[in-house]
């Protein structure tokens, strides 16, 4: 089974939105094992959107289309449907008492606008929408199928999930399954993962085995086919097996996992808590580590000391220090670290400085230099980093590094990391 995607609004075109649903759409289908060459954007014009779902249809067996089934008159894609499968709107009374149900139940009233999304093409099955108006639509037509489904997140995917999923397996889906699983790395780059892998780089075609580079961190991702998840999973362990034997000490999750958690992890694990002293970051860390149910376990507090001032205040960094070498220094660093320690009464403290940009840098120091400090029971550590890019990826890249200096300090069996 072949199917394609058709992501209908003029803000993704624009580049106002992200295409998350194409994305989504994407990986579930694959999930279903079910192939997808073709993945279209469309603005809000009725003409271009016939025009491209008539080129799905000539060349794939199923139609998703995501968005414009609101009530105003640039959410086309009830019309557009029509035109292209030559199959008339009608306005039906089961679609509309639900539309006003809904509108009960959030308080509010219905405009006449909204009867709009009460018109279902001719034949269509429709797919409830508890989280909002629009009704998604699956359309039988010949040995072809559309399915129509919200724009909205929050509506497209609990509807693909109830509804869609189940309809595409009836109809025979793929074969079989794809099944993904992602190890994520830190601590060696790209092509130091490749040539530590060497052989295993060029397996497949089941599973296959591709990698990913992101902010300080490569993915390692592994796909196999097989009849069930099980099968899949069976050829794609002993890959895993083999990849955490020869780099297993710089894997620090799979699939979902963040270095913050696998961080918090490594606290709990030892029994310590952490306390922090961000200046660049600006609370950053403390935001990531917070992201992580449960870290109150082992995340004490921190200070964002920002000024001069405050790294003396809060963090009791000496003015000597300051004056000397700098609040951009590892010498700062260190005594931010410390004195996170002290102020958050933890076992272990982070102190983070450095120049985000895109001003300030100097010869000796250019933007994007920060420095790494963590004082605890292992000792001291430090790092400098030469960061690049806009202020915001050099704050989060300052974050990454800091979080994954953490992990690695509390590796099993390690001294200072
Ligand atoms: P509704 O009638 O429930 O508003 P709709 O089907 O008319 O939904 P649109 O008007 O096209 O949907 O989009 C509504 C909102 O849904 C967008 O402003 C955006 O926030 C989100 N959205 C739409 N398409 C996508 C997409 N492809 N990926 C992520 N979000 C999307």
């Amino acid at each position: 089974m072949i199917a394609e995607i058709i992501a209908v609004g003029t803000e993704l075109l624009l580049g106002q939105i992200v295409n998350s649903n194409s994305q989504f759409l994407g990986r579930a289908l694959a999930e279903l094992g079910i192939n997808v060459y073709h993945s279209v954007v469309v603005g809000d014009n009725e003409s271009r959107l016939v025009a491209a779902l008539e080129e799905a249809l000539s060349r794939s067996d199923v139609v998703i289309t995501t968005g414009g089934l609101g009530p105003t008159a640039d959410d086309l894609t009830r019309e557009g449907v029509s035109v292209a499968l030559g199959r008339p709107l009608g306005f039906d009374e089961r679609v509309w008492r639900d539309i006003e149900g809904f509108f009960k139940r959030v308080g509010r009233s219905p405009t006449p606008n909204n009867r709009r999304q009460a018109y279902v093409i001719d034949g269509a099955r429709v797919l409830d929408n508890p989280n909002g108006t629009a009704p998604g639509l699956i359309i039988p037509h010949g040995d072809k199928t559309v399915i129509m489904l919200p724009g909205p997140p929050g509506e497209m995917i609990p509807m693909f999930e109830r509804f869609v999923a189940d309809y595409l397996k009836g109809r025979g889906a793929g074969n079989g399954i794809i099944h993904s699983r992602i190890l994520k790395v830190c601590g060696l780059g790209e092509s130091s993962v490749e040539d530590n892998l060497g052989d295993l780089m060029g397996l497949g075609p089941n599973p296959t085995l591709a990698p990913y580079a992101y902010p300080g961190e490569v993915h390692l991702r592994l796909t196999a086919r097989g009849e069930s998840i099980g099968e899949a999973r069976a050829l794609i362990e002993p890959v895993e097996r083999r990849i955490r034997e020869i780099i297993g000490e710089y894997v620090f999750g799979s699939d979902e996992d963040t270095i913050e958690l696998a961080a918090g992890r490594r606290l709990r694990a030892l029994g310590l808590t952490v306390g922090l002293g961000e200046s660049c970051t600006g609370g950053l860390i403390g935001h990531r580590l917070t992201q992580v149910p449960g870290s109150s376990d082992y995340f004490r507090g921190g200070v964002v000391a920002y000024s001069n001032e405050v790294k003396m205040a809060a963090l009791g960094v000496k003015r000597e220090t300051l004056e000397h070498f700098g609040a951009v220094s590892g010498e700062t660093a260190a005594e931010m670290s410390e004195g996170a320690r002290v102020f958050a009464g933890s076992d272990v403290g982070i102190g983070v400085t450095g120049i985000a940009g895109p001003s300030g840098g100097t010869a000796a120091k250019p933007v994007g230099t920060v420095h790494l400090a963590i004082a605890g029971p292992r000792g001291a550590a430090h790092k400098r980093l030469a960061l690049w890019g806009s202020r915001e990826s050099i704050k989060w890249r300052a974050s990454q590094e800091a979080l994954a200096m953490l992990w690695k300090y509390l590796a099993p069996g390690k001294d200072a990391g």
